[in-house]
């Protein structure tokens, strides 16, 4: 008889256990919305070029243009010497914006179109003064290239920590919401 008290009780316990799990996974999933988007370039190839002596930020720029090939919506191939590149990946030593200090910063030109913002050109910079005073790792500094390779693709400010477009952060690399906004302003 006490057997079977014990029983009933750890089948309970183990109810509310699924349920709570459930639950959660239902609150996260509706959390992540897709990274929303200004606007998209007109083809899915998109020329690049690192505009930089520096090998260093020349390797950063290349592992974040390598993580959003991986995603597997654009193709960044890097323009032909003599080629004009659609992106220019650039880093600047002495950074003077209106909007104060930031850890990089991108500037484009497009098309309004009544759909959508057709771009044509775009330019991403990071910060090298900035990035160093503040200690940021390599890793980190890959995570901002990301970011405005994401604004130079189109992609705005996400309000999500765990998007690469979060607009304050080192932390968070290329999540699945970017993917989703990404092909929503591409495929959608
Ligand atoms: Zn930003």
């Amino acid at each position: 008889m006490l057997k079977k008290v014990v029983k009933w009780t750890v089948l309970v316990i183990a109810t509310i256990v699924l349920t709570l799990t459930s639950l959660s996974t239902t609150i996260l999933a509706s959390a992540s919305k897709p990274t929303p988007s200004w606007g998209s370039w007109n083809d899915t190839t998109i020329t690049y070029k690192t505009n930089t002596s520096s090998s260093y930020y020349k390797s950063v720029w290349k592992n974040a243009v390598k993580r959003w090939n991986k995603v597997g919506v654009v193709q960044l191939k890097a323009a032909k010497s003599g080629e004009k590149a659609d992106i220019t990946l650039t880093s600047s030593q002495s950074l003077s914006t209106k909007s104060g200090k930031l850890a990089g910063y991108t500037n484009y030109s497009y098309l309004k179109k009544s759909d959508n913002n057709q771009i044509v050109s775009a330019k991403s910079t990071l910060n090298r003064s900035l990035l160093t005073k503040y200690g940021y790792t390599k890793s980190q500094r890959t995570n901002v290239a990301t970011h405005e390779i994401g604004h130079a693709l189109g992609l705005s400010h996400s309000g999500d920590k765990s998007s690469v477009m979060y607009a304050s952060d080192r932390y968070a690399s290329i999540d699945h919401q970017d993917k989703v906004g990404l092909q929503d302003a591409y495929e959608g």
